[in-house]
């Protein structure tokens, strides 16, 4: 594989994670810190919480829960996809854990091309 085409795919990565990441939406209404998702999938709603009230209570200071609780927002928009960015998630694993001279198959190189030339058409560049 060229470094042209791993910085294709590496280019088409970025730009699904731009389109389908979910904004954030606000701040935790308890303290005004970050909020991060607590979990996703299983037909659910988005399940906010404030993001350092969860990670002091993951590492046991278990008078964070109600913190948590409060913090709590379930998000219904119809934006993001969380399945695409856990699947971003996993393609940078998976890349990350390949050895530095394995080569993508110029089959899937080509599909990377033409899925980005789906993805924004003013993205020419891409293809070449
Ligand atoms: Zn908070």
């Amino acid at each position: 594989m060229t470094g042209s085409r791993q910085d294709s795919a590496a280019a088409l990565v970025a730009k699904l994670e731009q389109k389908y990441e979910r904004p954030k939406p606000g701040v935790c209404r308890v303290c005004g810190g970050d909020v991060a998702i607590a979990h996703t999938g299983g037909g659910l709603p988005l399940k906010w919480v404030c993001e350092g009230a969860k990670a002091k209570l993951d590492a046991g200071e278990l008078d964070q829960a109600e913190h948590v609780e409060e913090s709590a927002w379930l998000d219904y928009r119809p934006v993001g996809d969380a399945r695409v960015m856990r699947l971003i998630a996993l393609y940078r694993d998976a890349m990350a854990a390949l050895p530095p001279d394995v080569k993508l198959e110029s089959a899937a190189t080509s599909t990377l091309a033409s899925a980005a030339s789906d993805c924004d058409e003013s993205q020419q560049a891409m293809t070449a």
